[in-house]
């Protein structure tokens, strides 16, 4: 058995396959391991010609297979079998080696096994991978946490198998340490939940308020592709709309059952933004409308409820609504990153991780399913002011919005009126509102409070805290 593997792959389902051709493919020699012995043989016979992959049937071969210090990636199904194959490798393992875990890991998970893995000298990363299979094999978006000194043996391996930004720039950093990665991926796959769900909404807007057929709407997608919303997100989306379901020729969008799944990285966004008080309604609004479109018994016994039925605008009339949704979906999805970043930076602030904003929009730029000109802009926007306090507060961003909120408000009033649900878009322009208020019920629900709970309020015009006697037989 060779020892002159540089990185190990344990775990050959689609992402752990793709992501040691990867390596392979950029000169490194992989060594591979799977539970079930036959993925590890069957991708060697179909990709051994790609590159030099040593392969491994047991663990003990797996480990002596790797140059030392060694370098493990697991890419297993997250949960209960991350934490068994690292009771696998871990006594197999020395001091200095290292254990990379590129699963869908929960933070809080990354964190327990990091602190455990250090206590035995094994530097652990957790280590967020965006790109889907695609991107595992043609280069993901990385996310790596763990140790920073882990990033200087890593790094140079990640940089190169990682998708590269426009200028060139590999989509990959030490995001920061312990489970700072994987906190940043399971953020981006809120974004990208939010986004998706906004894109669904100004299709269901253009469709029912604007009559157009999935194939004019697919056309508009690709025309607002050229333009500030260019990114993978719509550009699919205009291909899922194009497509035709083969055995009956309707627009394949009209044969999916609409009830749409989830894996819970969108729900652990805003289950830990609510334990950091964080606002993400618009991330909160998209993981709400998955499970609403689910409970598909609860659909069916309401659908007699009294409401409007949209009817189609005209054509003159259409063509300005589309260009009205482009501003409502634009304005939206800067409030939905404003969310999500807002959400980094208070991880960052509670776990002592020290995240850069704009280099986590920087290796969003390429590879991941999020990738969108736009990060440029918000990188640009970090990049410009340290301690920027919200994207909101960058003077473009807030000038786009100004100018896109008579239209977004427009659509909102259409939304209503012509019965279209549109949460993500309601929700962004109530978060604006909000923060842009300069009185907000808050004051009243601090009076309810003091009333019924004594529970006290802060006066605008002396410092302290105050209780009324409230009157009344209480
Ligand atoms: P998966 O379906 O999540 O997991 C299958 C792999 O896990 C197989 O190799 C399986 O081995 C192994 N496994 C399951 N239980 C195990 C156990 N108790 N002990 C040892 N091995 C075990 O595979 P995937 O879709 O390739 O994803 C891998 C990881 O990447 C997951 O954490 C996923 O969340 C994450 N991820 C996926 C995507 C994506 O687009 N799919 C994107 C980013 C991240 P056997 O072959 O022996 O069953």
């Amino acid at each position: 058995m060779s020892t002159s593997a540089q990185i190990g792959v344990t775990g050959l389902a689609v992402m752990g396959r793709n992501l040691a051709r990867n390596f392979a493919r950029n000169g490194y020699t992989v060594a591979v391991h799977n539970r079930t012995a036959s993925r590890t043989k069957a991708l060697v016979e179909e990709f051994g010609h790609e590159g030099d992959f040593v392969a491994a049937e047991t663990a003990e071969e797996f480990v002596a297979a790797l140059e030392r210090p060694r370098r493990l990636v697991i890419m297993v199904k997250a949960g209960q079998p991350t934490d068994a194959v690292i009771e696998e490798f871990a006594p197999l393992l020395e001091p200095g080696d290292m254990i990379i875990d590129g699963g869908n890991a929960h933070f809080a998970d990354t964190r327990r096994r990091e602190k455990a893995l250090r206590e035995q000298g094994i530097h652990f990363v957790g280590m967020g991978v965006s790109g889907g299979e695609e991107g595992a094999l043609h280069g993901p978006s990385i996310m790596p946490g763990g140790p920073k000194e882990s990033y200087d043996s890593l790094g140079p391996m990640l940089e190169k198998i990682s998708a590269k930004a426009a200028d060139g720039a590999p989509c990959v950093t030490h995001v920061g340490p312990d489970g700072a990665g994987h906190f940043v991926k399971m953020v981006h796959n809120g974004i990208e939940y939010a986004d998706m769900q906004l894109i669904g909404e100004a299709y269901q807007l253009l469709r029912d308020v604007a009559g157009y057929t999935p194939a004019q709407i697919a056309d508009i997608f690709r025309t607002w592709n050229t333009g500030r919303l260019d990114s993978y997100l719509i550009e699919i989306t205009a291909e899922v709309l194009s497509h035709v379901d083969e055995a009956t020729g309707k627009p394949f969008v009209d044969v999916v059952v609409d009830q749409a799944e989830q894996k819970g990285t969108g729900r652990w966004t805003v289950q830990i933004a609510l334990d950091l008080g964080v606002p993400v309604s618009g991330i909160a609004e998209a993981v709400f409308a998955r499970s609403l479109s689910g409970h598909a018994a609860l659909r069916e016994a309401s659908r007699g409820l009294a409401g409007p039925q949209a009817s189609p605008l005209g054509e003159a009339e259409a063509a300005a609504f589309a260009d009205r949704v482009e501003q409502a979906l634009y304005a939206s999805k800067i409030v939905s990153y404003t969310q999500g970043f807002h959400e980094i930076a208070a991880g960052s602030e509670e776990y002592g991780w020290d995240i850069d904003l704009g280099a986590v929009s920087a290796i969003w730029r390429g590879g991941c399913i999020i990738r969108a000109a736009f990060l440029d802009r918000i990188r640009a926007a970090y990049d410009a002011r340290a301690g920027l306090p919200s994207l909101l507060s960058d003077e473009t961003f807030a000038r786009e919005i100004a100018d896109a909120q008579d239209d977004w408000r427009e659509v909102l009033i259409a939304a209503t009126r012509q019965g279209v649900p549109t949460p993500g878009f309601a929700a962004a322009l109530a978060y604006y509102d909000a923060l842009r208020a300069p009185r907000l019920p808050a004051a009243l629900t601090q009076g309810q409070r003091d009333f019924f709970g004594a529970h006290t309020y802060r006066r605008v015009d002396r410092d302290g805290s105050f209780h009324t006697l409230w009157g009344g037989d209480r």
